[in-house]
């Protein structure tokens, strides 16, 4: 049967999607650069009005001097938000707000040498108007195309409404000096300048699709659709550095498939990718949206619970556990419903261990000791009230 094509409210609400807490920090680094440059920018502009004052004649000063503030004010902002972006935090508001930011002090420059200089500067500005596409383009370092999209129309409703004020100042104030110095105001001109913002922001929303795509494709295990490995080491590493960092726990889980290899022996090699993915697909449902499963390796996944006690993540995998086991899986070669087991060791931070390779093979010792003790168990750290009930071997 060939697959149904999305409809049209099914596709807005997939583009409409949040980027996971993954993608968030990805788009992290982008958001620190820019903060950079927006702030390297601003200082670099603020020698501009001070040059100019010095050398205009004394009549003319006061206009530069008003500049300055201005473009101080600018520097206070750019500041304030670099100190925001480099705190490393997770704010989801943050790249929306950054990015509509750039965009509005674009159109708050461009307003500023329309009523300071003249309504046809600002209509016929090159450089301050290009700084839109950088604005725009910035926007893809985040890694989300809803900020990507709003941030463009944003410029696009602002450069309108900033040529709609000056059209109701040309008629009234230019003089000829303006105009042989700036050039006419068009309709024509204008309009043309919004289109190409239009252009440049469906563009830019496609290369971030295209972006995420990507990053999907190569952090995904094409078996199960959870993280792949490689994604995991560094995750993991990273997010024990910030557990450190904010003194806040972290724990994590090693939960491997019981006698898997017997599982394929008797019911195939093709069952055994789909029990595979029944246990990714459990795994997935049970964690909440900041917790990570990736496939460790063949019938073995890991999962990081942030911002969780070694016993609440404990009573979590110990609910995957029984989940998994009252799953059944129609098979082709029983008669009757095949089901799966898992054994699984957790260790949490910092009572396990400090790296992410300490806890690691601690979790990884006590998926050993699990499967020793009888299999389809779970065994973390010692803690203050009684054991979990061993439950018996389902599979031997
Ligand atoms: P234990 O309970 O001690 O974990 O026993 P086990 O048989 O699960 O452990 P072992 O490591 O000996 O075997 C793992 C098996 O997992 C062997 C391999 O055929 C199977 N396996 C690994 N990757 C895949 C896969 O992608 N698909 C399928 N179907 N099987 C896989
Ligand atoms: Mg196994
Ligand atoms: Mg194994």
């Amino acid at each position: 049967m060939a697959p149904v094509p999305p409809t049209i409210g099914q596709r807005i609400r997939s583009f409409w999607e949040r980027p996971d807490d993954f993608l968030v920090d990805a788009g992290k680094a982008g958001e620190l650069l820019i903060a950079r440059i927006r702030l390297g920018v601003t200082l670099v502009l603020l020698l501009i009005p001070l040059v100019s004052y010095a050398l205009a004649p004394p009549a003319e000063r006061e206009q530069h001097l008003t500049g300055f503030f201005i473009t101080l004010f600018a520097v206070a902002v750019a500041a304030l938000v670099f100190m925001l972006v480099a705190r490393d935090r997770r704010e989801r508001w943050l790249p929306l707000a950054t990015s509509l930011l750039d965009v509005s002090l674009i159109s708050f420059a461009l307003v500023i040498y329309g009523l300071n200089v003249s309504p046809l500067q600002a209509v016929n500005s090159l450089v301050t108007f290009d700084t839109y596409f950088l604005a725009i383009a910035a926007t893809c370092l985040r890694y989300d195309r809803r900020v990507t999209l709003v941030a463009g129309l944003a410029a696009v409703a602002q450069y309108l409404l900033v040529v709609a004020l000056m059209a109701t100042l040309v008629g009234k104030v230019v003089t000829s000096e303006e105009l042989e110095r700036y050039g006419q105001f068009l309709w024509s001109d204008q309009m043309a300048r919004l289109i190409n913002l239009t252009i440049a922001t469906a563009i830019a929303v496609h290369i971030v699709r295209a972006m995420q795509r990507q990053r999907e494709l190569s952090t995904a295990d094409p078996l199960t659709g959870v993280f792949n490995r490689r994604f995991f080491d560094d995750y993991f590493a990273s997010e024990v550095q910030r557990a450190d960092r904010y003194q806040s726990p972290i724990a994590v889980a090693m939960i491997d498939v019981d006698h898997f290899k017997r599982f394929n022996d008797i019911h195939g090699h093709a069952t055994g990718d789909r029990a595979l993915r029944n246990v990714a697909r459990a795994l997935q449902k049970a964690i909440r949206r900041s917790d990570l499963v990736a496939r460790y390796g063949g019938e073995e996944f890991v999962v990081i619970f942030r911002e969780t006690s070694a016993e609440q993540a404990m009573e979590r995998v110990e609910q995957i556990r029984r989940a998994i086991e009252a799953e059944p899986l129609l098979t082709a070669r029983t008669t009757g419903p095949a089901r799966v087991t898992v054994s699984a060791g957790v260790a949490s931070w910092p009572a396990d261990g400090l790296t992410g390779d300490d806890l690691l093979g601690r979790a990884d010792q006590r998926l050993f000791e699990a499967k020793h003790a009888g299999r389809n168990r779970v065994i973390g750290p010692p803690l203050d009230r009684p054991p979990l009930a061993a439950m018996p071997d389902a599979a031997g």
